[in-house]
């Protein structure tokens, strides 16, 4: 495994390179209008090591919109405050649906397959909405201090759109609140879900903030624990069999890396013991993951020799 990333600046651009004009593979999300209005052409990718090095290419430095990829800070909050209580009401299992399923939902009585596909971030927002005072400043604020930069900001823009076209999310809030396993207000909740979701930041942003999971739970620059190691190795193997939606089991198979996609096209990947891959670009695949940001992340373990299978 290469230690030293300062010599990969040169690699990274040329792999920036290599993606452009694939963007026509795939399509921008539009089911949530304001994403639909980024510009298709976007590439960025960044990695960051627990060393303390950091490197980036492409639009690296540009904002997107989260997503889900916000749902692996929910549940770091979740786990940290209300410990193992949260597994009665969501399970660690691979969902084999898509991310916005409600019929698996239903068959299972309300209990979520597990905290990345949407029923089970927005249990994960209950349980946040339910046991903090502001749990949308409490995000903003979780997420400032891992990446370390008070700029990170929530567009607006992009929360107005999911709440208005959330009714997929306020379904699924529903019938989980209808099988017992919710207690907050459906809107109340909704309003946080969007909220984190609405997040933006930057690939270089992004793969800093993670690093903490490449580091038993301990975010390396400053010293401080966000999580348990158990807790780390737990979410890192919930994003290894789920993260990347319907196509995570492909993912291990060719890639071999915890990892979570966002509908705003942003991928991460975590290595452990080395660091956080990083990559954005708008247009999915059908299984709602970026095809460029895949191809970046697949490129770059493959690269490098990362793999956790090895
Ligand atoms: N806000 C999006 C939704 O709830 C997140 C989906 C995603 O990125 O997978 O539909």
């Amino acid at each position: 495994m290469i230690k030293d990333i300062s010599n990969l600046q040169a690699k990274l651009q040329a792999l920036v390179l290599s993606q452009q004009g694939l963007h026509a593979q795939g399509q921008v999300a539009d089911y949530i209008p304001a994403l639909a209005e980024i510009c298709p052409k976007k590439i960025g990718v960044s990695i960051a090591t627990i060393d303390g090095n950091t490197i980036g290419a492409g639009d690296y430095k540009i904002p997107f919109s989260i997503q889900s990829i916000s749902k692996i800070f929910g549940l770091v909050m979740a786990m940290n405050r209300i410990g193992d209580d949260l597994w009665q009401r969501v399970n660690m299992e691979p969902s084999g649906q898509p991310f916005n399923s409600i019929i698996q939902l239903e068959w299972e009585k309300g209990i979520p397959r597990n905290p990345v596909i949407n029923a089970g971030a927005l249990l994960i927002a209950d349980v946040l909405t339910s046991r903090f005072s502001s749990s949308k400043l409490a995000f903003l604020s979780f997420m400032r201090t891992l990446a370390n930069d008070e700029t990170i900001y929530i567009d607006k823009h992009v929360y107005e759109s999911e709440l208005n076209h959330g009714n997929r999310n306020a379904a699924l809030a529903y019938l989980m609140k209808s099988f017992g396993n919710i207690e907050a207000e459906i809107p109340e909740l909704l309003s946080h879900y969007f909220t984190q979701c609405s997040v933006a930041m930057n690939c270089e942003q992004l793969a800093n903030s993670l690093l903490f999971l490449a580091n038993k739970g301990v975010d390396p620059k400053t010293k401080k624990v966000i999580c348990s190691a158990r807790d780390a190795h737990r979410i890192n193997a919930i994003l290894s069999t789920s993260g990347m939606y319907d196509q995570s089991g492909e993912f291990a198979f060719s890639v071999g890396l915890p990892a979570k996609s966002g509908v705003g096209g942003g991928v991460i990947a975590i290595v452990p013991n080395y660091g956080v891959i990083c990559s954005w670009s708008p247009p999915l695949n059908k299984f709602g993951n970026s095809v460029i940001g895949t191809n970046l992340v697949s490129n770059i373990a493959q690269e490098l020799g990362l793999s956790i299978y090895h």
